[in-house]
């Protein structure tokens, strides 16, 4: 190939000793938005919380720390293919047949598996926007068409929307509740009404990253969901009340048909031993109780923050997540400028809004400070 053909995406090497590439990638790439992780916090001496990316202010359960380490020891061997002993706990503990388990490298890794496992080029994807900001890119690079559903104007899933937005190129539609960013959760009585009207050939992910952290006595009934519809398939992690994001583990509770795609797709001994050790430690029941009781100190933070700010005079969409959204439109910049430079580090969503996780009770505290800051300066402006 010549100079003058050269795909568009080719780029001179900074380097002019390195060799030239010629290779070319998908089209589809060219489409994909980047990933924005939540941004670390800088080390200038100043102390900063870094609440960007919904992480858990706890360390990892000391027992579950030492499952892991221990399955370090013996790191020259492949972790089990099979996931065996984690997928029968699993089992065990949703009640389904420890085939219904997919586990993957999170449940981001476990959304890809999805996708690749029913989306063809060109297919549609059915989603909210502002949701996950991995749903995009996993579906692009995949070649799936994005059917991006606005949120209501209260930040929730617009459900009747979604569901007039499916057509007869629609493979999945991916459903996120609690919301990530936005907070909003759905109803049992909303899923069951929005799965009464989805064809029964179409897949319905209901993408649960951050159930423990729903009120007990309102969260949906989705095992009940599950076992109703043949073509819903729920998605959990062990990234956000488990706290082990770093480890990189997540699954689904899936049909028999589908588990069987899923396993088919997913990439052979992706999950490392060490993260299937912790993860089975969390199941243990004394682990489990303190994982409760995390779920319920970081409720009561979410709940005492949102009051407190709500008292302030802010109205904020009612979160069910370890997070609260603020929908501050084009000044959404400033503020999590003005927030960083008061020691929080927040995740902003363009000109849509600003995400902010609930952590530790400084952090939170920090968090009720900066945001009456901003309104005092508001009001003197
Ligand atoms: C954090 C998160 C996940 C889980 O990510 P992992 O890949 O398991 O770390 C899934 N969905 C949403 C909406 C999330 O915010």
């Amino acid at each position: 190939m010549n100079e003058t053909s050269a795909p568009d995406q080719y780029q001179p090497a900074a380097d002019p000793l390195a060799p030239v590439e010629r290779i070319r990638t998908r089209a589809c790439l060219e489409a994909l938005p980047a990933y924005i992780a939540g941004k670390p916090s800088v080390d200038d001496g100043r102390r900063r919380f870094k609440v960007s990316s919904n992480e858990s202010p706890y360390a990892p359960i000391p027992a579950v720390v030492e499952a892991a380490t221990e399955a370090l020891a013996t790191s020259n061997r492949y972790p089990d293919m099979g996931v065996l002993a984690l997928r029968e706990a699993l089992a065990a503990r949703h009640d389904v047949d420890p085939q219904q388990i997919c586990v993957s490298t999170g449940s981001t890794a476990v959304i890809a598996d999805l996708v690749r496992a029913v989306v063809d080029p060109g297919d549609e994807v059915v989603y909210p926007w502002r949701s996950f900001e991995a749903y995009p890119i996993i579906v692009g690079a995949q070649g799936g068409n994005s059917v991006r559903v606005p949120l209501t104007a209260s930040h929730e899933h617009d459900l009747p929307a979604m569901a007039a937005a499916i057509t007869h190129r629609t493979r999945l539609v991916l459903l996120c509740t609690p919301n990530n960013p936005t907070g909003t959760a759905l109803s049992h009585e909303a899923l069951a009404d929005f799965l009464r009207r989805v064809p029964e050939d179409v897949v319905v992910a209901i993408d649960e990253a951050y159930r423990e952290f729903h009120e007990p006595a309102t969260v949906a009934d989705t095992t009940a969901l599950f076992r109703e519809h043949a073509n819903v398939v729920l998605l959990r992690t062990f990234s956000k009340l488990q706290g082990l994001a770093g480890l990189r583990i997540g699954y689904a509770i899936a049909h028999p048909r589908l588990a069987r795609a899923l396993t088919a797709v997913t990439i052979p001994f992706g999950t490392s031993a060490p993260a299937q050790a912790a993860a089975l430690a969390c199941l243990r029941p004394e682990v489990l109780e303190e994982l409760d009781r995390r779920a319920d100190a970081l409720r009561a933070e979410r709940d005492r923050v949102q009051g407190a700010l709500a008292a302030d005079g802010w109205d904020l969409p009612r979160s069910q997540g370890n997070f609260l959204y603020f929908p501050l439109a084009e000044r959404s910049a400033q503020f999590t400028a003005f927030a960083e430079q008061r020691g929080l580090v927040l995740r902003a969503y363009g000109v849509d809004g600003v995400r902010a996780t609930i952590a530790e009770q400084e952090a939170n505290d920090l968090l009720i400070d900066i945001c009456g800051q901003w309104r005092e300066r508001d009001a003197q402006a």
